[in-house]
Parts: structure tokens; C-alpha cells; sequence
């Protein structure tokens, strides 16, 4: 059956991705099924997506409920899931007010034009560029591949958006010499997700911090990946101890339903006033509803984030050992909380596919990083068993 429906997906989708021959049809905790009944330990969670989860109950509930209360209304209406959620993520981060959309590159377009306005509106249109880090990836859509430092994302959907420029990630000289007058707005992942699970060093924020606060400069942090207690923290920025002027959100706000949001302090969300953004899918009662659930699920006696924080010591742990008995193929484990990345000497391709045929979902980022992002609910046991598989493909292969 996953055969021929493999063959008309290849027929009728637009070849965008380049998938595995696997069609999912149900999941459960860290399990999903194919079409053809195989299980499968997921370690993906939709690219660090469903925190809590495939079909987590409470969300089944939260949908079930919401699903048949209201949908859809539009912004021209105050929308009490809307105002809730908005509620619940500035009293548990540095901003004091949130706008929401759908998706990451949404958000990060919401950010970028929410830097651009309030240099405007402060400095009189000699601010408009905003540097970022090569490596960075904040999503497709033109603004956002635009600030996006890799060129071979860009190639081919020249011109760009003007006003951007990147450099070296996690080097404090290269990014204050890009300063200049026109510089409106840093902006940085806390930890490179697709650039390959890179960890900046311990006070690298902590400076840029302070250049942004010497040449007035906004500090746009784009926590789409790091956010929603992937790494043990509701937000990465906490183990930086650095505060951003403005945030983005999305793969894990809504649990595995589509929202986004760019949240900011007081006087940097001034600058959007009636008229300059909006969206129409933008904040709807269902995304929020399930995403108020996400976030009170997370939160509740901190047991879930004490949870990812210890368990991915473990899994790191583990990766470590793994790499010390095979030190020709893998280069480094890193990673905090549950964003962990296995850094290989060769191309990973083929040990996730070797993985995949063994009941183990993970991904390879950058060519030669195995990705690691599973559900915060993930066990030992689970862990356990991945470890396992890796250990026996690597076994196998040439070493
Ligand atoms: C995934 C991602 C995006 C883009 O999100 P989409 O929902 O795919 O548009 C932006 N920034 C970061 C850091 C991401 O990891």
C-alpha cells in the first residue's frame, strides 16, 4: 500500500522535498505507524514539533473542544484563547506583548518588520539593516531566506531582499566590525538548529548584548527551534542569561498545530500600531487553544522541563560514549536539553536510512549531523534503544 501511494505523492506534490519512503498514518507518545502497519520510535517529532508528543490526550481534548466551540473568527474580534496564550508567554518570558501567525518564517517576517519600524520611528530612516549569522536559518519565504546566511538556500531566487548581512556565528569581533550606522537589529538563533546544532560559547550573548545596547541596535532572538522547552528551559535565552528586544516562536508552540508568534518588551511592540502587519489565519481560537494547553502541559510543576533537562544529559551521555568507541566516524555529540546533534567524520544519509529500516526515526542536517529531537516525554528505555541501533549500524559500517 505505501508503495503506491509513495508513487502518487511523487506524482501529484510538487518535488519540494526530498522524503523517505515512508507514509505515517498514526501516532502515539513517541511512537508513530506507516500506512503498511510498521512502528516506529520517533526522534524527530516533526522537526522538534509535537514536545509532547504524537496525539498527546490533552491536546486531543483541547482540539476536541475548541473544534467545536469556534474556529475561525478573523482579528476584527478580541479571541479569548488569543488573549490567554498572549497572557500565559509574557508572564513566563521577558516580553510584554505578542503578536501571532502561522508558521516560523511568518514570525520571523513579523520580526524583521517589527525592527525596521521602530529604528524608523527612532532614528529616522538611517536604520534599516539587520545582520545575522552565517550557518542561521530563520525559514523560506523572501525576507526570511534573505536573512537566512546560506547561500545555497538562496541561489536561485535572486534578488534578494535588500538589507542584510551575515557573519561567522559565535565571533564577537566579526560581528561588531559589521556594525555600522544603518545597522537596525541583530538577529541570532540561541543555538543553531539546521546549521548543525551549534552552541555558542557561554558569555558570546552576553556581548552581544552589550554592542547591541552601546549602538542601539535591537537583539531579535529566532527561538523557533530552541523555544517551547527544548532545551530544558522554556526559552534558550535562559541559559544565556541575556534578554532579547524581540523573539519569534512556532514548531513547538502549538504542540503539532500550525502557529507562530513575535513577541517584544513594551516600547519595541509600540511601533506596530493598527494598519502596519496582520494576519488572517494569524492568533485563531483553535491554534491558540491547543498552544494554551502546550504551554500549561509544559509548565505544570515544572515537570517536564526538569524531565528534558536530565534526560538529555543521559542522551548526551550516551552520544559521548558512543563517539569514544567510534572515533573515525563520529566527530563530536553536542547539544542541550533535547536539541542534540551527532556531528559524523562522513554523510549521514545512509545511517538514517539504516536507521529508519530498524523501527528508529532521526534526521541529518548540514550533511554530516545526525539530528536528535524527540518529544520532551521521551524514557531511558527509548533512548536506550536508539543508542543501540546506532551502535550497531556504526559497527558495520567502515571504520
Ligand atoms: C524551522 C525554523 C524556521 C522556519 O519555520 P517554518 O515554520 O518552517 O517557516 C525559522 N527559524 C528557525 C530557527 C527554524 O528552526
Amino acid at each position: 500500500m505505501e508503495k503506491k501511494l509513495i508513487h502518487e505523492s511523487k506524482k501529484y506534490l510538487m518535488s519540494t522535498y526530498n522524503r523517505y519512503p515512508i507514509v505515517l498514518r498514526k501516532g502515539r507518545g513517541m511512537k508513530v505507524w506507516s500506512a503498511d502497519g510498521k512502528e516506529y520510535l520517533d526522534f524527530i517529532a516533526g522537526i522538534a514539533v509535537n514536545c509532547l508528543g504524537h496525539c498527546h490526550p490533552r491536546i486531543v481534548i483541547t482540539l476536541q473542544k475548541q473544534a467545536q466551540r469556534l474556529l475561525h473568527v478573523s482579528n476584527l474580534y478580541h479571541i479569548e484563547p488569543q488573549i490567554q496564550l498572549a497572557k500565559l508567554l509574557v508572564e513566563n518570558s521577558f516580553a510584554d506583548k505578542a503578536f501571532f501567525c502561522n508558521s516560523g518564517a511568518e514570525a520571523v517576517e513579523g520580526a524583521i518588520k517589527l525592527a525596521r519600524k521602530y529604528a524608523k520611528d527612532h532614528a529616522f530612516n538611517e536604520k534599516n539593516e539587520i545582520i545575522t549569522a552565517f550557518g542561521s536559518f530563520h525559514g523560506r519565504t523572501l525576507a526570511a531566506l534573505s536573512a537566512t546566511g546560506q547561500e545555497k538556500l538562496q541561489k536561485g531566487f535572486e534578488p534578494l531582499v535588500p538589507g542584510f548581512k551575515s557573519v561567522a556565528f559565535n565571533d564577537i569581533n566579526a560581528l561588531e566590525k559589521a556594525i555600522t550606522k544603518k545597522t537596525c537589529a541583530i538577529m541570532l538563533e540561541p543555538i543553531q538548529g539546521e546549521g548543525g546544532i551549534r552552541i555558542p560559547s557561554p558569555d558570546y550573548f552576553k556581548q552581544v548584548r552589550e554592542l547591541c545596547d552601546k549602538h542601539k541596535i535591537l537583539l531579535i532572538l529566532d527561538e523557533v527551534q530552541t523555544g517551547m522547552g527544548r532545551t530544558g528551559k522554556l526559552f534558550a535565552y535562559e541559559h544565556f542569561n541575556v534578554t532579547p528586544d524581540i523573539m519569534t516562536l512556532a514548531k513547538g508552540l502549538g504542540g503539532g498545530i500550525a502557529i507562530g508568534a513575535v513577541l517584544a518588551g513594551e516600547s519595541v511592540a509600540a511601533s506596530f500600531q493598527p494598519g502596519t502587519h496582520a494576519s488572517t489565519f494569524g492568533g485563531n481560537p483553535l491554534a491558540c487553544a491547543v498552544a494554551v494547553t502546550t504551554i500549561e502541559t509544559l509548565l505544570e510543576d515544572g515537570f517536564l522541563l526538569a524531565h528534558c533537562e536530565h534526560i538529555g544529559k543521559y542522551f548526551l551521555k550516551k552520544l559521548e560514549k558512543l563517539q569514544k568507541e567510534f572515533p573515525s566516524i563520529i566527530i563530536e555529540a553536542r547539544g542541550i536539553g533535547l536539541m542534540i546533534g551527532l556531528e559524523l567524520t562522513k554523510t549521514g544519509d545512509s545511517i538514517v536510512e539504516k536507521c529508519a529500516s530498524r523501527g528508529v526515526l532521526i534526521n541529518c542536517i548540514s550533511g554530516n549531523v545526525l539530528r536528535f529531537t524527540p518529544p520532551l516525554i521521551v524514557l531511558e528505555k527509548e533512548i536506550d534503544r536508539l543508542i543501540d541501533v546506532l551502535e550497531d549500524i556504526f559497527e558495520r559500517e567502515p571504520h
